[in-house]
């Protein structure tokens, strides 16, 4: 980005990262109330695209209104212009899309109904979240000892800050410890999903993964299941326990930021060969030419910046 500003979108203006601040009794930081996205985009040869970007926002005013708010503060239409507007403000290519809502006014009770919300969509240029040498040699996991949300506690399905804390307590203790990441059993034991990425294992053929009731339901392994479908897999969602990890030929997570990385070890065990197996790789080829236009997936999940605004934009 050079020297040139770095602009965010806040509430229907696209204004000057640095000059946005805020007031120390805003309701959102005490209790985490507030709810997120986090989406791609991608260098193409037809400029930049936003992969999935309506299943993002959908998925983004899904999280709303399990939230509870009454009201949507902005519709899909208007953020959707947005996330443009905001990547063609910061000349991006590549980039990480971080859209929040948070309650910004009110009451410090705990009563959302007296607060007024906010909505910010931030980017930036974000390599992979498990570091690019992730991609082929893949990474060491260690089952948690944090069990991931009851579904009826907090909400599996939605993006809410708060939620996250538990994310923040599971990947902390596997870092400390030594691991990349960590798999989080859901409260009946059975696998979930990791801090930030779905999960995937594969035996003798077949791609298996959690199904949707206690998880979080990512776009990436949403698009990763139709892309192994597309190329002939049988793909299984079914409850998975951890053994069952344990003696996978191969297991990969997947997620936004993370993209499709392989799971070298489990725990101390070395899963498959112990390096990225031969459908991991596969998919994560065909899932990176899709994310970069190639392929019949691309023209449905591609979403294309149209560069030519970026000079109105600019001289705004
Ligand atoms: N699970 C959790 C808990 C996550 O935070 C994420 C990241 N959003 C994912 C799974 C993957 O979801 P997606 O592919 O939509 O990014």
């Amino acid at each position: 980005m050079g020297s040139k500003e770095e602009m965010m979108w806040l509430d229907g203006n696209l204004v000057a990262m640095k000059d946005v601040r805020l007031p120390f009794l805003t309701p959102a930081l005490h209790y985490g109330l507030a709810v997120f996205e986090g989406i791609r985009s991608y260098d193409t040869p037809r400029g930049p695209a936003v992969f999935r970007l309506k299943e993002h926002l959908r998925r983004f005013q899904d999280s709303i209104r399990i939230f509870g708010l009454q009201e949507l503060p902005y519709d899909t239409e208007t953020l959707h212009q947005a996330v443009h507007d905001t990547i063609r403000a910061n000349h991006l290519r590549e980039c990480y899309i971080r859209p929040l809502m948070f309650m910004a006014e009110g009451s410090m009770g705990l009563d959302i109904d007296s607060m007024k919300a906010s909505v910010g969509i931030a980017v930036w240029p974000w390599g992979n979240y498990l570091g690019e040498e992730s991609l082929e040699k893949g990474v060491r996991l260690m089952v948690s000892s944090f069990t991931r949300h009851h579904p009826n506690v907090s909400m599996t399905k939605a993006k809410i800050a708060g939620n996250y804390a538990n994310s923040v307590l599971a990947k902390n203790l596997a870092v400390r410890s030594g691991y990349d990441e960590t798999v989080m059993l859901d409260p009946s034991g059975f696998v979930a999903e990791c801090s930030g990425e779905n999960l995937f294992l594969i035996r003798d053929g077949k791609v298996y993964t959690p199904p949707k009731a206690t998880i979080l339901e990512g776009i990436t392994r949403d698009a990763v299941i139709t892309l192994a479908r597309d190329l002939g897999y049988q793909v299984v969602e079914e409850p998975i326990s951890r053994d069952q990890l344990y003696i996978a030929d191969e297991m990969f997570v997947c997620g936004t930021a993370a993209e499709v990385v392989p799971v070298r070890e489990l725990d101390t065990r070395t899963i498959g060969s112990g390096r990225r197996g031969p459908i991991t790789r596969t998919l994560q080829e065909s899932f990176y030419k899709c994310v970069h236009g190639e392929g019949a997936r691309a023209a449905e999940w591609l979403d294309y910046v149209k560069l030519e605004d970026q000079a109105r934009i600019a001289a705004d």
